[in-house]
């Protein structure tokens, strides 16, 4: 039963154990909608606000409770063109013991800025691992797991991933392949673009956050 007041999320997909998007295992949302629209972004498909299936923050927040991950990843798409239900998500599952890591393309100053509506620093009190900035494609990041681009930073709002902060370039990027019982395919995380081609000669990936780099 659901207890939603919040107008509704408008979610792209839903992963609700990978192990890709972040650190240990994750409950990963897809936020349908971006007005960021950085050239070469993967997901272009996901920048329309109309798509995707509306769902209650707090409906969101029990699948994620009960999923067994040790915290959710929010990406996109763009979660800050929805900051306040997000924001509503983000506080239930950690008020649960979940971890919070957001994806944005706004850079963190923005996000802080005079003009930033309250939302916007509502989802950042409820997030502890912050990945900023949009996708550079001239700006190709190979060194680290989980971003696409140089420019990207990564702010640890709280201590709750401080120790990941050294061993950070020492993490490996990874992809998640599933098939489901129809043979549908469905990646996520991110790949060398060699790599991945070869792994599609012969499927069709369902979804993904901007699957390769
Ligand atoms: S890379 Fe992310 S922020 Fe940039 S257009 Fe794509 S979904 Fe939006």
């Amino acid at each position: 039963m659901t207890t939603d007041s919040a107008l509704p999320l408008r979610i792209a997909a839903i992963s609700p154990l990978t192990e890709v998007e972040g650190p240990g295992k994750r409950f990963a949302v897809w936020a349908q909608g971006c007005s960021i629209r950085c050239d070469g972004c993967f997901n272009p498909h996901l920048w329309g606000a109309a798509g995707g299936r509306p769902t209650g923050p707090d409906e969101l927040a029990q699948q994620a409770l009960a999923s067994g991950a040790e915290g959710v990843t929010l990406l996109g798409g763009e979660p800050f063109d929805q900051a306040d239900g997000f924001a509503t998500f983000a506080r239930t599952v950690r008020d649960g013991g979940l971890s919070v890591m957001t994806f944005t393309g706004h850079y963190l100053e923005d996000l802080r800025g005079p003009d930033a509506p309250p939302s916007f620093a509502a989802l950042l009190a409820a997030t502890d691992l912050l990945v900023d900035g949009p996708y550079l494609a001239d700006q190709l990041d190979h060194a680290r797991p989980w971003v696409g681009s140089r420019n990207q930073r990564f702010h640890f709002l709280t201590d709750r991933y401080l120790h990941l902060r050294s061993r950070l370039p020492g993490l490996a990027d990874r992809l998640e392949v599933r098939v489901s019982p129809t043979g549908e395919v469905s990646i996520n995380g991110w790949a060398d673009v060699a790599a991945l081609d070869e792994l599609l000669q012969d499927s069709t990936p369902a979804v993904g956050r901007g699957s390769v780099r």
